[in-house]
């Protein structure tokens, strides 16, 4: 039976995992889409144009929301950064689910958005504080200087954990990466997600009717 695709969001205060969580997600099951979001940050080292982000101008960003083609859009840590719509609309469409990796400002935009009731919105809590900074120092990727940014900018987005359908603190990865995927599993099942069960049960019904 075919089923309703999911938006699955992940947030998180930078540095808590869910870049790492997103990655082992889309090795277990190779039909979730991600969303690549627009930026008008710098790559890093090892990101891959359209593939990690589509690296755009100031202008061009600009454009796309003016023309209405985000769906979501928010300025985090001082750059723009939105999600295409049109990828999100027919992966919807064929049945596939879509994961995004975005801050709290994009998931309550999608939360308000017409797709709201495919949302599935779960936010990733560092064990501490400390750990957070050790992993964004261990992570290799930022300077000092970006760190202690992120650092302070982490409380701002850990204050929204309350407005997700799940909560996980992400201690050991094994074990969040397999709370994850029961959360999913689970909610690819829903009664709303299936709209052919309708069907189904008629059939069961007629077929009911037909011993009496
Ligand atoms: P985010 O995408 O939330 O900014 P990342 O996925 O880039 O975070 O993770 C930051 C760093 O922490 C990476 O080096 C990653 O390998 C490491 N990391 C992620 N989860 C864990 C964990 N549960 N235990 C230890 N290190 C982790
Ligand atoms: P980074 O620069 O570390 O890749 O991402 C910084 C923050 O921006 C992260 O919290 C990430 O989830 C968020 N982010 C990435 N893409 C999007 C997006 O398309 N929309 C929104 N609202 N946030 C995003």
């Amino acid at each position: 039976m075919s089923r309703r695709g999911l938006l699955i969001i992940l947030s998180s205060p930078s540095g808590a995992g869910k870049s790492t969580l997103a990655a082992r997600l889309r090795i277990w099951d190779d039909t979730l889409r991600f969303s690549v979001s627009s930026t008008t940050r710098a790559p890093r080292d090892g990101e891959v144009d359209g593939q990690d982000y589509d690296f755009v101008s100031a202008d061009d960003f600009r454009a796309q929301v003016e023309s209405g083609d985000m769906l979501e859009h928010a300025q985090v840590f001082g750059n723009y950064y939105g999600s295409p719509k049109a990828p999100i609309q027919a992966a919807i469409e064929a049945g596939r689910d879509v994961l995004f990796d975005i801050d709290w400002q994009g998931a309550q935009q999608i939360k308000n958005s017409v797709l709201q009731d495919s949302v599935l919105s779960i936010f990733i809590l560092p064990p501490s504080i400390t750990e957070l900074h050790r992993r964004l120092t261990a992570r290799g990727q930022d300077d000092a200087a970006v760190i202690e940014g992120r650092m302070a900018k982490s409380w701002d987005e850990i204050s929204h954990w309350d407005g997700y359908d799940y909560v996980l603190i992400n201690d050991d990865l094994d074990v969040t990466e397999a709370q994850l995927k029961t959360i999913i599993s689970a909610e690819r099942l829903r009664r709303s997600q299936q709209p052919e069960l309708v069907g189904h049960v008629r059939h069961l019904q007629s077929e009911f009717g037909d011993r009496t």
